[in-house]
């Protein structure tokens, strides 16, 4: 058992190394339950990012996670790289069972990120890492000049497609409705790609193949006909659920599994715990609004700590 901290933020995305920042800053040296092999969140799997102000030639989505990690240790966050398994919130002294021990704490951030949303059809199980993948950048490489499908229609899809268009023979984008939801800046791009054939009004029912995956079947949402695409590589690009597993059977949370928070706080049920970043949040979703909603968190254990204090 080591020492009772002053705040342990989880997770490790823009929320969580943003509240590392303000909370390392604020001299209350914070640890970071950072995750084992999901450490940086949800920007390790992404290639550039043109929208995070301050980069205006964009920055690889690892490179600014790099950063904002280097930034919390610079002022006195320290990390460790493994996963919360277990949380004890409901006292005033908080507790976080790791694979590497149990760290305790006055406040605890949670800042757990989303994970990706499954088409759970039939194959998707079968074929996940033999033609079935939810990361291009991971994985894109190894579908060279064959055919690949990405499914979705938001940012995330679109931003997939044009990535993959570099590898793929023809990058087929299978979209359930008739317009993307994607920004104007990415569908135009999609657009303009002679690579990417858009399948509108289309979903996945079912992946088929022998040793991996060899062919998707799509229902047209319209009409219900059925069509068989011969794709090597499938990259199911459809959202993301809230992580909140862990947390949920003492944290309150909304109907789709979302931390509920105090607005425009980011207070939970639970005094001392607060939430922050893709966890709570529907709407916004962007490195951005997470790390602006870490910098809230770390403001509201801060003031937490004091009022705390200020009672001894
Ligand atoms: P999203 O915006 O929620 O889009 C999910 C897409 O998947 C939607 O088009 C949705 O269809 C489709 N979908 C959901 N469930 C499905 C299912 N079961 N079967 C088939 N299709 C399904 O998610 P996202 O694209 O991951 O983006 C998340 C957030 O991150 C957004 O706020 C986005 O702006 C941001 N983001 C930004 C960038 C960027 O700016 N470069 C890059 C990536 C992500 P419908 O359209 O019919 O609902």
């Amino acid at each position: 058992m080591s020492e009772v901290r002053d705040v342990i933020v989880v997770g490790s995305g823009p929320a969580g190394w943003t509240a590392a920042i303000y909370t390392a800053r604020a001299g209350l040296e914070p640890l970071v339950i950072a995750g084992a092999l999901e450490a940086g969140g949800a920007l390790m799997n992404t290639t550039e990012v043109e929208n995070f102000p301050g980069w205006p030639d964009g920055i690889l989505g690892p490179d600014l996670m790099e950063k904002l990690q280097s930034q919390a240790e610079k002022f006195g966050a320290k990390a460790v790289f493994t996963d919360a398994t277990a949380l004890d919130l409901t006292g005033s002294v908080k507790r976080v069972t790791t694979d590497d021990g149990v760290f305790e704490a006055r406040t605890v951030i949670l800042a757990l990120g989303s994970a990706y949303r499954k088409l759970n059809v039939p194959g998707e199980e079968e074929f996940s890492g033999k033609g079935v993948s939810y990361c291009a950048t991971c994985d894109g490489f190894f579908f060279r000049n064959q055919e690949i499908a990405v499914v979705g229609g938001g940012d995330s899809a679109a931003t997939e497609a044009l990535f993959l268009s570099r590898f793929g023979s023809t990058v087929h984008l299978i979209h359930r409705r008739d317009q993307l939801r994607a920004s104007k800046v990415l569908a135009d791009r999609i657009a303009a790609d002679p690579k990417i054939k858009v399948h509108w009004n289309s979903k996945v029912i079912e992946l088929k193949g022998s040793e991996a995956l060899e062919t998707a079947v799509l229902e047209d949402t319209v009409t219900g006909e059925k069509s068989q695409l011969p794709v090597a590589g499938l990259f199911v690009s459809i959202g993301h659920l809230p992580r909140s597993g862990v947390v949920k059977d003492q944290i309150t949370c909304d109907h789709g599994g979302y931390i509920l928070t105090e607005e425009p706080s980011t207070r939970t049920n639970l005094p001392g715990i607060f939430a922050c970043g893709d966890v709570v949040d529907h709407t916004y979703r962007q490195a951005i609004t997470a790390a602006g909603s870490g910098c809230k968190a770390a403001l509201d254990a801060q003031n937490f700590l004091e009022e705390q204090r200020s009672h001894e």
